[in-house]
């Protein structure tokens, strides 16, 4: 029998389903997929997971975050910027969103004013702690560019770059001079090789159209967030400016979970809209539990969920705003459940995307080819017998057993 090439230890997922259907064993050799056969097919030199009865996804990934303000909401008086609180609280929250299935995460952070560059130390810390469970980015967010202290705002911002924030951010609107500002961010990031991720809320044409050619060409490309104020402007300006945002390769990440604290507005844009100009759209989900959402889950399953519910989008429209478009909004490779592929999985209690996104409590998470997070569900109703004979089963047993049931 052909066997892999290495004797490496390998984890077989067996018995997964795929979302088009197949029923297959998944073998992973390091951080890779390095197997795809029928179900009952491949053998393992290492760990056997029992998927039966799961549907097996591309893991999500969070394109925006805000790591220095999650889970901020119910903390009384001013909010800590101290590194060591602000580790702790980015951390939770990464752990948060792996357990919902995200294994890598774009976050936010200010830096510059009152408080410096000590966010931005604590967020970092928290991304060497998190190694090898989730992949963390941290978007340095400046505040003024331009004007006399904007030479201040620039200065901060090249530390934060020196330190390891990997995109450049920010809010061009909050500047006296928006066109100033967005000028010395990009010339920023081309002269230190990074990404820009700007918040707008999207209502202004003319600043979209501004941003779009002065980011033609930009490689790695521009992400515009949460573009809410895009979905009331009046058609022929939406089609005009989605035409500008498909041609300059900009991605729209919008965030259907209630926006974050950069944004004004909140709202989603007419996605499917932008999909059907050409628009690269990823959604995000914004705001963790800050003072601009108290509730916020940073679920990529909620957002996708939502855009299918409100939007109409295909359930697999709607889950690639969130795993492959997100993936590639992040310049991450793209991940595919087959042979060669990364091995960044999610594994949730079902047997079909549609019902993933209905419901998906019970959740086994991958990343770099091993199991970080595991969330298991068990509903139990008070007469198990009554419940199946409700649902005409056998009366032994329980409601939820086997494939496709359970949440
Ligand atoms: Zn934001």
């Amino acid at each position: 029998m052909p066997e892999s090439p290495s004797a490496a230890p390998t984890l077989l997922l067996s018995g997964a389903r795929l979302a088009d259907g197949r029923a297959v064993d998944v073998r992973i050799g390091g951080q890779d997929i390095e197997a795809v056969g029928t179900a009952g097919s491949l053998t393992t030199r290492g760990t056997r997971l029992d998927l039966r009865g799961y549907l097996l996804l591309p893991a999500p990934a969070e394109p925006h975050a805000h790591a220095d303000t999650a889970l901020t909401a119910t903390v009384g008086g001013p909010r800590s910027h101290r590194p060591g609180d602000v580790r702790r609280r980015a951390t939770e929250a990464a752990l948060l969103q792996l357990g919902h299935g995200a294994t890598a995460l774009r976050a936010h952070v200010s830096v510059g004013g009152a408080h410096g560059l000590g966010a931005l130390e604590g967020v970092l810390a928290a991304r060497r702690s998190l190694r090898g469970l989730t992949d963390l980015t941290a978007v340095a967010v400046p505040r003024l560019l331009t004007g006399a202290a904007g030479a201040d705002g620039l200065a901060v911002l090249r530390d934060a770059l020196e330190m390891g924030a990997g995109v450049i951010g920010g809010s061009p609107g909050l500047d006296p001079d928006p066109a100033g500002w967005t000028e010395a961010a990009l010339d920023l990031a081309a002269t230190h090789d990074r990404p820009v991720d700007l918040h707008t809320d999207g209502d202004d044409p003319a600043q979209l159209a501004r941003l779009a050619t002065m980011a033609d060409g930009l490689r790695p490309g521009l992400c515009l967030s949460p573009c809410a104020g895009l979905s009331r402007l009046p058609g022929d300006q939406v089609t005009r400016t989605a035409d500008r945002l498909a041609a300059a390769a900009v991605t729209v990440v919008c965030l259907p979970q209630g926006g974050c604290s950069g944004a004004r507005l909140r709202g989603t844009p007419p996605v499917r809209l932008l999909r059907a100009a050409g628009v690269r759209v990823a959604a995000g989900s914004g705001a963790l539990r800050d003072s601009s959402n108290p509730v916020g889950r940073g679920d990529p399953l909620e957002a996708a969920y939502l855009l299918a519910s409100q939007q109409g989008l295909s359930p697999e429209h709607a889950y690639d705003t969130v795993a492959g478009a997100a993936r590639a909004a992040l310049g991450l490779p793209r991940v595919r459940v087959e042979a060669g592929f990364p091995a960044e999985l999610l594994a949730v209690r079902g047997d079909g995307l549609a019902g993933a996104l209905s419901l998906a409590y019970s959740r086994i998470v991958v990343h770099r080819g091993r199991v970080v997070a595991r969330t298991s569900a068990v509903r139990e109703y008070r007469d198990s017998g009554a419940a199946a004979a409700a649902l005409g089963l056998p009366q032994q047993g329980r409601a939820d057993s086997g494939s496709g049931g359970g949440p």
